[in-house]
This record gives structure tokens, C-alpha cells and sequence, in this order.
């Protein structure tokens, strides 16, 4: 079995989405990626953004994502297994493209997509939510596998369903993370202050005494750390993949 990021967009958000405490001033840029699990089936994840990001974004849309899946040889339209790791608008974007595949995403999620907090109401797009309405939506409870080897686990805290998806490779067990680690710095915190550089200028992130470095982001940072450490029962921590992390791009898992 092997694990393919494809980028579908680039993305620009403050650094204070990635890190928590960390610049909301400073601009980073960042792929969005789609994903092809390929085994017995190929299994597609994630669909990329769509028309609206609350983010400046570059490429996307469904010429970003026809382009991501086409080096797989895949179309949407004959994609039969679909897993939405969250409902956030840069994971779901296109998704009605998807129209004869079951698409899988956790019940909690749903349920906070289709009325969340005010503060993330703009992460979420309703034409996503009425998009999924009509199509074979399949709301997992938690565990499940969807494939031999294929196994979706809930990681709440940075929405209350994120779910990562366990994939057993040639090698060992993967678990691609999606958000709740956007980056390998968000698995591994920095132990000195680390020096950051790009056209908006140096910002430092400063050195965490912490195990895992949380995003900006989150509904309950109790159950985000508490999902780390439920993370770590399935895959060690070198062998979680993290959502958005530029150095994943050509890369393969297997
Ligand atoms: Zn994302």
C-alpha cells in the first residue's frame, strides 16, 4: 500500500493558523494537498479548495484537483471510495465532482459543519455541506475500517471530528494527520528559537517546552492533545504525516 500527496493549491494564512502564540502578522504560504491511497482500491482524500478560501489562494478548483488526481490517473467522477478528513473549506472544495463515490466523514464533524462556533463559521462553506446532502454520504461513528488496511480514527480538538486515516504500508503503519499537526513543526516543536524567512521578512518562533506544538485553531485544546497522545497508540511519531507541510510534495509512502 502506498501514500501519494498531490498538490492541488497554494495557500496563504498567518502564522498564528499554523503555530499557537505564534505572529498573526506574519504570512506564510503552504500547499493544499489532495491524497491517493492505493492498495486493493485506490481511495482519494481530501478534494482541495474550491471557488471560495477565506485565505488568499493560488491554483485550486476543480482545474487544481483534475490536475492533482491526473499524474494517479484518476478522474473524480470514477472514484468509488472518498474520505473527507475534516469539513474545513480547503479539505472539501469540489467535492460535488465526486458524484459516484461514498464519501466518508465523521458524524461530529458534520454535525459542527452544519452550525458551527461563530468565530469558524468562515472556515466552512454551506454549498460543501448541501453538496454532501445529496450525495452518498457515509457518517462514521469513530473507528472504522473502509479498505483492508485503510482505518479511519477520530482526532478531536481541532474540529470536534477531524479524522486521520491509518494506512498499513509494505514498511509499517502511516497515519496521515491531516490539520492536526498542519506541519512536521506542529510534531516536532522547535527546542531553540527557530528563525523563520521568507518575502514578508524573519519572524522567530520561539522554543516549546511542549511534546506537540497545537495550531491556532481549535475547539478544545484538552482533546487536542489528548489526541496526540491517542495518535501515538497506532503510528510512532516519525510515521505521522502532517496536512500542509511544504517538504511532502513528490514524495511517496510506501
Ligand atoms: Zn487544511
Amino acid at each position: 500500500m502506498r501514500i501519494k500527496p498531490s498538490i492541488q493549491a497554494r495557500i496563504r494564512v498567518p502564522l498564528s493558523v499554523v503555530f499557537f502564540n505564534a505572529s498573526p502578522s506574519y504570512m506564510v504560504s503552504g500547499p493544499v494537498y489532495v491524497w491517493v491511497i492505493e492498495g486493493e482500491e485506490k481511495i482519494v482524500v481530501d478534494t482541495g479548495i474550491g471557488l471560495q478560501a477565506k485565505y488568499p489562494s493560488e491554483g485550486g478548483g476543480e482545474n487544481g484537483l483534475r490536475k492533482a488526481l491526473e499524474s494517479e490517473k484518476i478522474r473524480p467522477e470514477d472514484v468509488e471510495k472518498l474520505v473527507i478528513t475534516y469539513l474545513h473549506f480547503d479539505h472539501v472544495g469540489n467535492v460535488h465532482l465526486f458524484h459516484n463515490a461514498k464519501i466518508y466523514v465523521q458524524k461530529l464533524e458534520w454535525k459542527f459543519a452544519k452550525d458551527p462556533i461563530p468565530i469558524y463559521r468562515d472556515l466552512y462553506v454551506e454549498e460543501h455541506v448541501l453538496s454532501l446532502e445529496q450525495m452518498d454520504l457515509c457518517l462514521v461513528k469513530g473507528e472504522e475500517e473502509i479498505s483492508p488496511g485503510v482505518r479511519l480514527i477520530q482526532l478531536p480538538g481541532h474540529t470536534p471530528g477531524l479524522q486521520g486515516i491509518l494506512v498499513r504500508a509494505k514498511s509499517g503503519e502511516y497515519l496521515i494527520s491531516s490539520d492536526h499537526f498542519y506541519t512536521y513543526l506542529n510534531i516536532f516543536p522547535p527546542k531553540q528559537d527557530l528563525v523563520l524567512e521568507n518575502e514578508s521578512g524573519k519572524v522567530t518562533l520561539t522554543a516549546q517546552k511542549t511534546p506537540f506544538l497545537p495550531p491556532g485553531i481549535h475547539v478544545d485544546l484538552s482533546d487536542w492533545f489528548e489526541s496526540c497522545y491517542n495518535a501515538l497508540r497506532f503510528a510512532k511519531k516519525s510515521r505521522i504525516i502532517p496536512g500542509h507541510d511544504p517538504s511532502l510534495e513528490g514524495r511517496t509512502f510506501d
